[in-house]
């Protein structure tokens, strides 16, 4: 279960929320079992219940461990806003694969277009679509889905010494492949463009704050399959 780090106080944690229910009616648990606890940030915690009401289960921290599982890369994947349920694909499935933070992106050509009401509401959605893949991947963090941002408020977001790459279906220069061979750094960003792709002046702008433009071979992938290729790629040549 993860709890966030408010409800751990002086070794002792308090579960609110969907999760009594489900440990009490569906897993049937109550005082004197085990469970294991995680703060979504890298902590780990073997809790003993020790009392459940009808709003709340409460426990004792018995051991706090570090949990394994987690990459020591972190990779954020910076995705065009895509069409239908797609957002919520990719962001289930970069969970479960490894990454550590989504920014939905708005692009020029993204055919959707949020208010701030919906972006807000979806935001809250896919958070908890993160936050419910986390668990059943056993991660040990939560992955961030940030607000929608548009592309100049990402491109603030690279910290220097990250390595930030955009596939790009027009590029014929550098293979991601490439751009991967003899890296070793500690952060990648992979920005992803929507259904239509990203237009040129995005990829410009990009470019000149730093972001390598890569191809990922002469298919074309469909948004959701691109990120979550790049991912697992980036993650099998740089993580583990
Ligand atoms: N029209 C399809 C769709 O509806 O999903 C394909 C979209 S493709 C243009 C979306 C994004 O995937 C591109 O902006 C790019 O980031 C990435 N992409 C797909 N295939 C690629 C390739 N072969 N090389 C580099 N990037 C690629």
């Amino acid at each position: 279960f993860f709890v966030s780090p408010e409800q751990i106080t002086g070794g002792r944690v308090t579960i609110t929320g969907p999760d009594v229910v489900h440990i009490s009616r569906v897993l049937r648990l109550g005082p004197g079992d085990v469970i294991t606890v995680m703060d979504g940030r890298g902590k780990g915690y073997r809790v003993r219940l020790t009392g459940i009401t009808g709003t709340a289960v409460e426990g004792v921290i018995l051991e706090q461990f570090i949990p394994g599982g987690e990459a020591p890369l972190k990779v954020t994947l910076v995705q065009g806003l895509s069409k239908g349920d797609k957002m919520d694909i990719i962001i289930q499935k970069s969970t479960e694969l490894g990454v550590s933070c989504v920014v939905p992106l708005a692009c020029r050509r993204s055919v959707v277009r949020l208010t701030p009401a919906k972006a807000r509401e979806r935001q809250q959605r896919w958070q908890r679509i993160a936050l419910e893949a986390a668990k059943q991947s056993r991660r040990a963090i939560v992955p961030r889905v940030t607000e929608v941002m548009d592309l100049p408020a990402v491109l603030d977001l690279i910290s220097p010494g990250a390595l930030a790459l955009m596939p790009w279906e027009e590029e014929r220069e550098l293979s991601l492949k490439a751009a991967l061979r003899g890296q070793s750094c500690g952060e990648v960003f992979i920005f992803i463009g929507p259904e239509g792709g990203f237009a040129a002046g995005e990829v410009a702008v990009a470019r000149e704050r730093g972001v390598l433009s890569v191809s990922l071979g002469p298919r074309i992938l469909r948004t959701e399959t691109a990120g979550l290729a790049t991912l697992t790629m980036i993650l099998y040549e740089l993580g583990d």
